[in-house]
């Protein structure tokens, strides 16, 4: 079985996201989809709401897990047997930590990265961003599924 992984924050999933797990769908037997557990870093929804979204919106896919994971992805990929790490590349900005990574990654344990180029209805989109323009009253409704859209508005309501 040919499997990849699709790492990350999704604090929450945009359609930027979906769009690079959705094209590894159809190239790869499986994907999982695996949420970066950075006690470090605040976010807006925990661990378990961001993987509950994801997979509420990869439920149509058929081939698409939705886990977590610390410490270094090569060692997860290694637990799962995932000898491929698929990344979007938005900008030349993604390219120099992006090239870094997957060098280190290779290096480490010899798990491969691909590469996809960013759909351009998308090369702008950040999680960061959505929650900014959101935050501030901006209409991001095009830029997350429906159902993302409607538990953004209310966490950004509480907070
Ligand atoms: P962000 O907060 O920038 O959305 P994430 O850590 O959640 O960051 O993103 C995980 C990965 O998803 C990124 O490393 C990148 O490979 C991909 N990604 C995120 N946004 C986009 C996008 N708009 N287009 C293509 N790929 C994206």
């Amino acid at each position: 079985m040919r499997r990849a992984v699709c790492p990350g924050s999704f604090d929450p999933v945009t359609l930027g996201h979906l769009d690079i797990v959705g094209r590894a769908s159809a190239i790869y037997d499986e994907v999982t989809v695996a949420v970066l557990v950075n006690k470090k870093k605040s976010s807006l929804f925990t661990v378990e709401e961001r993987i509950e979204l994801l997979r509420e919106v990869t439920a149509h896919y058929g081939n698409v897990v939705v886990d977590s994971f610390h410490g270094l992805l090569v060692d997860y990929c290694r637990t799962k047997d995932i000898p491929v790490i698929v990344k979007g590349l938005r900008a030349i900005s993604d390219f120099d930590y992006e090239l870094q990574m997957a060098q280190m990654n290779h290096g480490l344990a010899g798990v491969e990265t691909l590469f996809m180029t960013t759909n351009p209805l998308y090369s702008f989109l950040s999680s960061s961003l959505v929650k900014e323009v959101a935050t501030y009253g901006g209409d991001v409704s095009g830029l997350v599924p429906p159902h993302v859209h409607t538990v953004l508005l209310e966490r950004l309501a509480r907070v």
